[in-house]
């Protein structure tokens, strides 16, 4: 993936331009990524918020379920995702930062058998996640982020760190608490920080480097595909929670298993096991 023009290159990203942006970064920024999720049920939706006049609210881009990013401002250019925020010294945040908006729906709310979304959409149960908000004490239920979604968020995100100057990675929660949620506890925001941001740390985490020899599968269904690779297609159905995996090797973050097949998974997705 490559950046032309502070555009994401036409085959890996659609661009559908939004007029709501506050003009050119200053110089040295943008140095700050935004993980946001929609609160959306499809990408649609959110495209269409984002050309809305009457809406105060853009961001950069956008990752539709299937992982395919649309591109709406120029990475040059400021949008209007975080609002209120405050990082460190700083407030005010659209002026520092790119926003990345990944589609989902956010918290959702049991209903049977099922979850229901605050638009009233209903979502079977291998679509949810039980986990705890960074900035709450209680468990609770949200749509699980897809593999492809992740994926793709890692590789857009490693891309802006080799553009621009990025020196932080923030979720929306945690630079405006108390009135934003996203991209909330099934977004995996602290890996993406460690993965790409971990220079400095490196040294300190050897441990993390070593691949594991055994692991279960900690997801409740994790597909096992062909390569190491979201694109690749699936050699057997979804493995599902606590499957034990018998790892043979490491890629990118996937490692290759061995359980009834052999096969590849995301490595976030493995709790290793010695
Ligand atoms: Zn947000």
């Amino acid at each position: 993936m490559k950046i032309i023009s502070h555009k994401l290159e036409k085959e890996h990203a659609a661009f559908i331009e939004t007029k709501k942006t506050s003009g050119n970064f200053k110089a040295g920024r943008p140095d700050i990524l935004v993980i946001h999720y929609t609160g959306s049920g499809n990408l649609e939706s959110a495209v269409s918020t984002f050309l809305d006049p009457s809406v105060s609210a853009s961001a950069h881009v956008l990752v539709d379920k299937n992982g395919q990013l649309t591109q709406m401002v120029p990475f040059n250019k400021v949008a209007w995702h975080a609002g209120r925020s405050t990082h460190l010294d700083r407030t005010g945040l659209n002026r520092y930062s790119i926003g990345i908006e990944v589609v989902n729906a956010g918290r959702l709310t049991p209903a049977g058998k099922s979850f229901v979304s605050w638009f009233g959409r209903k979502y079977p149960e291998e679509e949810a996640i039980q986990a705890t908000h960074r900035n709450e004490s209680e468990a609770g239920w949200w749509e699980q982020f897809t593999e492809a979604q992740i994926d793709s968020v890692f590789r857009l995100c490693k891309v802006l760190i080799a553009t621009y100057p990025i020196k932080y990675i923030v979720g929306h929660e945690e630079i405006s608490p108390g009135r934003k949620i996203d991209p909330g506890p099934a977004f995996p925001l602290d890996k993406l920080r460690e993965k790409l941001l971990s220079g400095s740390r490196k040294d300190d985490t050897p441990a993390e480097e070593k691949t594991p020899e055994k692991g279960v599968v900690n997801a409740t269904a994790l597909n096992i595909r062909s390569g190491p690779s979201a694109q690749r297609e699936t050699v057997a159905p979804a493995l599902t929670r606590n499957t034990p995996l018998k790892i043979l090797g490491k890629e990118n973050g996937w490692y290759r298993v061995e359980t009834k097949i052999t096969g590849w998974v995301a490595a976030r997705f493995v709790k290793p096991e010695n």
